[in-house]
């Protein structure tokens, strides 16, 4: 297996580990900004890397679209395409297909859908998320799962882990990257049996690492918080476990406490070109009116490119008449932010200071800006 996982330390339930890939290290708990197309969005690879990302995260339903994996494939892997050479994890897609695509017909045997771009009519089964993965080249490789929303009935939950648990073994099976690991993905909604009903199986299987999906999918974040300690205990503690598409610093404050080691959400790209920042005060819109005269940093205790260099008045005026350098001063610092969040975390595990850490973490969150 050419993905290792140690652990350096604990606090409480949260852990503080180091993830060895092909492609280097991965020191957790550690947040993966999400390269949707093969581009962390508006960032250039030198940028993201600044920030302190040590992998980033392809969706192999859009890559698979455009341009192709194959041509991904031809032109030396996903890391040589995008020229970033740390670690990359893929989704399955699934998630994507479930959310974006048109017409789509699920049945045990996979997803027949339309493509959003151009309407052609495509199929991802277990054995195709595998391939396009491996065309990919990713370090860590996700299987194929049924991602049910929040609200989906006990019926519809319990289908979701029947087939996610059969896709899971046909994964498996046809997955041949001996420098690629492929984990598995739990599902089962805020049920904890049906939780632990998937994830039994999933650990028998015997995978290197093991997310939790079929978060943040509607429900409310209390619930959400609530659920965590018990599904990351179900996970094996020698093995990473992520948090799929979550979340707000908050959520991972709480999800680190619960155990878990890796997160990726849209969350910091999506909401900097949109001109609101997060800082450890809480959110921040750049857009407000009061930040026209500020001569005052983002965030003071930041030190990314932006905090540095750059007063709020000029973030404002960016935004105002709607230059591309806004959204990527923003987008620039929220993942800063978070990474910067992540190493903190880290550091407190590793001193054993995790709960007071966090506490207080939290609780200046909650401070009006
Ligand atoms: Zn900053």
């Amino acid at each position: 297996m050419t993905i290792s996982f140690s652990l350096q330390g604990s606090s409480g339930t949260a852990r503080a580990g180091t993830i060895t890939t092909p492609h280097g290290p991965i020191h957790t708990p550690i947040f993966m900004p999400v390269g949707t197309q093969a581009t962390v969005k508006g960032l250039t690879p030198d940028m993201v890397t600044a920030a302190g990302a040590e992998i980033v995260l392809g969706n192999t339903y859009h890559l698979t679209l455009r341009p192709g994996d194959e041509l991904i494939r031809d032109l030396g892997g996903l890391h040589k395409f995008m020229n970033w050479q740390k670690p990359i994890l893929t989704d399955s897609g699934g998630y994507q297909v479930f959310s974006l695509a048109q017409q789509r017909k699920i049945t045990d045997a996979g997803a027949k859908f339309k493509s959003h771009i151009d309407g052609r009519t495509l199929e991802l089964t277990p054995e195709k998320a595998v391939e396009i993965q491996e065309n990919l080249g990713s370090d860590i490789a996700m299987v194929l799962d049924e991602c049910p929303p929040a609200d989906g009935t006990p019926e519809v939950q319990r289908n979701a882990v029947r087939r996610s648990l059969l896709w899971a073994e046909r994964c498996q099976k046809h997955h041949t990257r001996a420098d690629q690991a492929q984990f598995a993905i739990v599902q089962g909604g805020l049920d904890y049996e049906l939780r632990r009903e998937c994830a039994e199986p999933l650990v028998a299987m015997g995978f290197p690492g093991y997310a939790l999906g079929g978060f943040s999918v509607g429900e409310a974040p209390e619930k959400m918080h609530a659920a965590l300690p018990a599904c990351a205990a179900l996970l094996p503690a020698h093995k990473p476990r992520y948090l799929m598409g979550v979340g707000t610093p908050r959520d991972l404050l709480i999800a680190i406490g619960a155990g878990l080691d890796m997160f990726d959400c849209v969350m910091p790209t999506r909401s900097g070109r949109n001109a609101l920042a997060f800082t450890s005060t809480g959110p921040v819109r750049l857009r407000n009116a009061k930040h026209r005269r500020d001569p005052a940093s983002l965030m003071s205790d930041c030190a990314c490119y932006c905090c540095a260099n750059f007063s709020r008045a000029y973030l404002h005026h960016l935004f105002h008449t709607e230059e591309m350098l806004g959204p990527t001063l923003l987008s620039l610092h929220n993942i800063a932010f978070y990474l910067q969040l992540m190493r903190e975390a880290r550091m407190a595990i590793l001193a054993d200071d995790y709960t007071e850490f966090a506490r207080s973490r939290l609780a200046a969150l909650q401070v009006p800006n």
